[in-house]
């Protein structure tokens, strides 16, 4: 007996492709199942939330995650990565220094607790980070079997330095954004962001999805590519960045 994407409370977005609204940040995990490998977009704030991630996609795809790709180095998206043991993980390239460097690791850890995390929950989050083996600098296409193929492209930086979005073609396209695009709240922009670029990361975005594509955010609901242009044009306005 299969689940339906409804059932368990995700988004269906083409076949074979669905987004899951996390609890308390509203953050956004993606799905994309090929005929023999399955990718996760992002891997919950914790390793017990990753872990339900992890059930989830095993119950709507048959398929345990062969590859988890992380769109940015925040814990509310990579601090369940420890999770999916066995996986291939892709980010962008950097994106291993900061989940890997001692210092980084304890920022990650105090934001997270500055953002509600459970201490406790948030040290072991910490302690069990694994650093990306795969590193994306320009594009890498993933090939998922049965024709669905994937494109992983570095975009940013914009909302931090290591800006990582997922292309899934198809009908609808669908672009998975990461934190570049929110929908929920105005754009966070924390220490890490380099807003000096972020305009022309949602250029590259647009570029990569086009007009007719489903825009993900890391955190609302899903847009169109109208939606991601007016909120470039705010970012410029936001930063200064002459267009
Ligand atoms: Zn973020």
């Amino acid at each position: 007996m299969t689940v339906t994407w409804e059932e368990l409370g995700w988004e269906r977005l083409a076949a074979g492709v669905g987004r899951c609204r996390l609890p308390v940040w509203d953050c956004t995990a993606g799905l994309v199942a090929g005929a023999d490998a399955v990718l996760m977009i992002d891997a919950g704030s914790s390793p017990a939330e990753g872990a339900r991630l992890h059930e989830q996609a095993q119950s709507l795809t048959g398929h345990r995650v062969t590859h988890l790709a992380l769109t940015h180095p925040h814990f509310d998206h990579v601090f369940g990565v420890a999770a999916f043991p066995g996986a291939e993980i892709f980010g962008a390239v950097g994106v291993d220094a900061v989940l890997t460097r001692v210092r980084d690791r304890q920022e990650l850890r105090a934001d997270a607790v500055r953002n509600g995390l459970a201490e406790t929950v948030a040290r072991e989050s910490a302690d069990r980070l694994v650093p990306p083996r795969h590193l994306v600098s320009g594009e890498w296409t993933l090939d998922l079997g049965g024709g669905r193929q994937v494109l992983l492209a570095n975009v940013g930086p914009g909302h931090t330095a290591h800006d990582l979005a997922v292309l899934v073609p198809g009908d609808p396209e669908v672009v998975f954004c990461g934190d570049l695009v929110e929908e929920s709240g105005e754009p966070q922009a924390g220490p890490d962001a380099v807003p000096s670029h972020w305009p022309a990361a949602l250029d590259r975005l647009l570029g990569l999805g086009g007009e007719d594509a489903l825009y993900v955010p890391g955190h609302g609901a899903v847009v169109d590519a109208a939606f991601v242009r007016a909120q470039r044009d705010a970012l410029a306005t936001r930063f200064g960045v002459s267009p």
